[in-house]
């Protein structure tokens, strides 16, 4: 049985629907993350299950039982929201001490359970400091310690990361990943920051004007997105307006602008249907005339501009019709910073497996 199950939740704000009948299911252990563009009604989904708010419709139960009636404070789930808020008056010890204090646990317990926090999230040795005291990075570990310490079965993060500069946050996020696995603690993030929502995450569900687009594991997402939607939200990906002018013998032929593309087969699609061929910017190969002609799908172009971002440069290419496509490639000779120049005729090519066509 799932740990938390959302079953055809929805919530209206006057004509406005939130949330639109949306249904999850969320594994004990996992950490899962629900990603989407601002508005898409994530926090609104959060805070549903914490108690903050209340469904129209729909049910939300944690080890199979119904949560609505149950008040906020005593569902057994704690919310870390990203200002923190710590209690600026209140030491270290103390701030992760309140929700033992709270439930009246007996001192002797108190401190050797805050200890316990203490050295899990290693600030051991700034127990006695106050909030103004300590780093961005280090109020965050203490009020990921507060929101740890009476075990709750699931842990909500609201964009609890986006306060920190992009150093930062990237520390914690290795950070939270340790913490999550070490605790064993459900886990469930918001946020619209897709990088981090790969790089933390076993499962994320990506949001759309309050419907779920596609639940699946980070490399799923990214590799075999369901629709244009998550396609274009995840990461960086060509996208070419195409229709299908043969679909069978494993794989599908595509008229395009720029010429024939040869995609994997999708299910359902047959000739005719209208969509867009989509491609990652990674997986275009750059080459000079003659060469890339073993790739099923290659094409003459021109370089159009190029953007040098020391590990990897990102090609613009433009082709014979005109379109653009972006070429991603790694910088791995020292001090070599451009392979091509601007205006160099050039040729792109791919595999044939590695673009997809979306009719969706
Ligand atoms: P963000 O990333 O910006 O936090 P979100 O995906 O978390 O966005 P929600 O905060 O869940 O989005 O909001 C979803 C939609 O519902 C928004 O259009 C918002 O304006 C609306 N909304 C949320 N709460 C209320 C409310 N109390 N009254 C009216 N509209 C609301």
């Amino acid at each position: 049985m799932a740990l938390l199950e959302l079953r055809n939740v929805t919530r209206r704000f006057g004509d406005f629907v939130a949330v639109d009948d949306v249904s999850l299911s969320i594994e004990a252990g996992e950490f899962f993350t629900l990603l989407g563009p601002s508005g898409s009604g994530k926090t609104t989904i959060l805070r549903m299950i914490a108690g903050f708010d209340l469904p129209d419709a729909g049910q939300i139960l944690l080890d199979g039982r119904d949560l609505v009636a149950t008040p906020a404070e005593k569902r057994p789930i704690h919310t870390v929201f990203q200002s923190y808020a710590l209690f600026p008056h209140m030491t270290v010890a103390d701030n992760i001490a309140f929700p033992l204090k709270m439930a009246h646990h007996d001192t002797a317990e108190i401190s050797r359970r805050v200890a316990g926090e203490l050295e899990q999230v290693r600030l051991s040795g700034k127990a006695h400091a106050y909030p103004h005291e300590i780093s961005g990075g280090e109020k965050q570990r203490v009020a990921l310690a507060r929101a740890l310490v009476n075990r709750p079965r699931l842990l909500l993060l609201d964009e609890s990361l986006g306060a920190l500069d992009a150093k930062l946050r990237e520390e914690m996020q290795v950070e939270l990943i340790n913490l999550q696995r070490e605790v064993g603690i459900t886990f469930v993030f918001v946020t619209h920051a897709q990088v981090e929502a790969l790089a933390l995450s076993h499962r994320i569900a990506v949001m759309n004007h309050g419907r779920v687009e596609q639940v699946d594991e980070p490399s799923r997402l990214y590799g075999f997105p369901k629709n244009r939607f998550v396609a274009d939200f995840i990461g960086n990906i060509n996208m070419i307006e195409a229709r299908v002018e043969e679909a069978g013998h494993g794989h599908l032929r595509l008229a395009a602008g720029l010429g024939e593309i040869i995609a994997p087969p999708l299910a359902g699609a047959s000739t005719g249907d209208k969509g867009v061929y989509a491609i990652r910017p990674e997986q275009v190969r750059i080459g000079v005339h003659g060469e890339l002609t073993e790739l099923k799908n290659h094409f003459e172009g021109e370089v159009h501009s190029l953007l040098y971002q020391g590990d990897v440069s990102v090609y613009r290419v433009r082709l014979a019709n005109g379109a653009m496509i972006e070429a991603l490639l790694p910088n791995s000779a020292p001090g070599r910073a451009e392979l091509f120049e601007a205006g160099d005729a050039v040729k792109v090519g791919w595999r044939h497996d590695a673009g997809m066509f979306l009719n969706d």
